[in-house]
């Protein structure tokens, strides 16, 4: 239950992303090193793929795994893990081709991002054509009166990192981050792997409640009882509460990064939904479906939309030749939008169709086209495997036509109803076994055994469901027509009055035009 009562604040959690040698990995090892948590083991921190430090007493969490290819591939499997993203910009090299990539994966998560404009130590930074790089793109540095925080920093030379953990903190403040830490613990597998003295191990992210040595538990299709927990120092402690990343000792088997993990209520309940799940897993490979646990859209918030109403969206990438023909796709695209159904770009941009495309495809659920461009070999690949479909064009209007009834293919049918008969209730008949039978005179159109029914009194629905049986006389008919009398026996129907009135009703489909 999403329910967030008796919800305590929780240390934020932050990846690193950025475009290659900008200083991800420095950072993060800067950070971990001057800011670490004094633990008893004097506090040497071990590997294991997160890790949290200190800041004026509070906490904070970094996933030690930088780029946006992890916390991609997390997203694909439905984990939400990242609170804020930490932007890393090389001061001396400024906006790059995956500096780009990594903002549109921030931006579809909805992470807010705070940026690094790391290297100021260089010779040739100029942190000021960054804020501009970036000003263009929507991220407008609060000084310069926009609302994105950026902070100037050498992970080099540990300029500047303290501001940047400040900021995380009021970040995170804004958010709100909160998170029960009572109850069985849930939260996500940050990675997995075969030890081969200690077994599978894997470094959970707890988010919710608390693990504990000894709880039953299911990440991903492995499951067991947690035998050890260890914390980022290598420790062993006896228990994990939210934002919290812990090693787990125990487990039957490896699972995949950006599984989820849940606490059981017991370890055949753990076991038999492993079960499952791997069961899926298979079906799922042999059937060439993407993986269950990945797709995009998880189901509950597919189930959420439909019951609120809420317009569907229809996701794309698009892909062109030159910026021309990417402006006249999207603004042909954007007429079609309608109330019932919404476009949502994840990306428009010039060029092939990359792995990168297939990635962000994967974690927005959404649709790629390409207009007079192919994917390269490996993202065909890609996209085969992660189940991402790619649509190329040469001509606009084929490309307008096929997405027009793919918008129209996602709409929920319309359908209208149709009253097909009416009868009056004259007597009622109380047969043993079966329960009462309205004697009726059909007053109005046809009733039909099967037809979906309501019953009214005085103008009020009273009951809804189908007509089990028919009959005129001793005899079962299949439909009886106005101005003759029939026997209605209804299932679970039994509080029938005189004077009642039944009327029989069709659903039928209304065609779009
Ligand atoms: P990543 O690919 O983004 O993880 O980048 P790395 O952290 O591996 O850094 C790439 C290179 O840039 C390494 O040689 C770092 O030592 C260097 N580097 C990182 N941060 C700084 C910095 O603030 N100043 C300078 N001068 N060099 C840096």
């Amino acid at each position: 239950d999403e329910d967030d009562e008796g919800g305590e604040d929780r240390p934020p959690v932050i990846t690193v992303m950025g475009h290659v040698d900008h200083g991800k990995t420095k950072l993060l090892d800067q950070i971990r090193n001057a800011n670490v948590v004094a633990g008893e083991a004097g506090g040497i921190t071990q590997h294991i793929g997160a890790y949290q430090v200190e800041k004026d007493g509070r906490l904070i969490t970094f996933i030690d795994t930088p780029g946006h290819e992890a916390f991609t591939a997390m997203r694909a499997r439905g984990a939400e893990a990242t609170d804020v993203v930490i932007l890393v910009v090389a001061a001396d090299d400024g906006v790059m081709p995956q500096t780009l990539e990594a903002l549109d994966h921030a931006k579809a998560a909805e992470v807010p991002i705070v940026v690094a404009i790391n290297k100021i130590d260089r010779e040739g930074a100029d942190p000021q054509k960054v804020m501009s790089q970036l000003a263009e793109r929507d991220l407008v540095p609060e000084a310069w009166g926009g609302d994105t925080i950026m902070v100037e920093v050498s992970a080099l030379e540990n300029l500047g990192i303290d501001d940047l953990l400040e900021q995380l903190l009021v970040v995170a403040d804004v958010e709100e981050l909160t998170a029960n830490p009572e109850g069985r613990a849930m939260g996500v597998v940050l990675e997995s792997h075969l030890d081969v003295g200690r077994g599978p191990v894997a470094t959970l992210l707890v988010q919710r409640g608390t693990l504990k040595v000894g709880d039953p538990l299911i990440a991903g299709a492995a499951w067991g009882r947690v035998r050890a927990l260890v914390d980022d120092h290598g420790e062993n402690v006896k228990e994990a509460g939210p934002s919290t990343p812990v090693e787990v000792l125990g487990l039957s088997d490896v699972a995949g990064a950006g599984d989820d993990f849940v606490v059981a209520p017991d370890q055949k309940t753990a076991r038999s939904v492993a079960d499952q799940r791997e069961h899926y897993q298979r079906v799922a490979s042999i059937s060439g479906t993407a993986a269950v646990s990945g797709g995009g859209m998880k189901l509950e918030d597919i189930f959420a939309q439909i019951q609120t109403g809420e317009a569907a969206t229809l996701n794309l990438i698009v892909k062109a030749d030159v910026n021309g023909s990417l402006e006249a796709v999207t603004e042909s695209l954007k007429k079609l939008e309608r109330d019932e159904v919404k476009l949502a770009f994840a990306r428009r941009g010039v060029g092939g169709v990359t792995n990168d495309d297939i990635q962000l495809a994967v974690a927005t659920n959404a649709t790629i086209i390409g207009f007079n461009v192919r994917p390269d070999r490996k993202a065909r690949e890609l996209a085969q495997q992660e189940g991402v479909e790619i649509r190329t064009y040469e001509i606009i209007y084929k490309l307008i036509e096929d997405i027009e009834s793919a918008m129209v293919g996602m709409l929920t049918p319309e359908f209208e109803e149709v009253v097909t008969g009416e009868a009056e209730v004259r007597e009622i008949f109380r047969v043993p076994r079966i329960g009462a039978i309205a004697g009726c005179y059909v007053t109005n159109g046809v009733i039909t055994r099967g037809s979906k029914v309501r019953f009214l009194r005085e103008g009020t629905i009273i009951w809804k469901g189908a007509i089990q049986s028919l009959k005129r006389f001793k005899d079962d008919a299949r439909e009886v027509a106005a101005g003759y009398e029939c026997g209605i026996g209804l299932s679970d129907f039994q509080d029938l009055k005189e004077g009642d009135v039944i009327e029989t009703y069709d659903e039928r489909e209304i065609p779009r035009t």
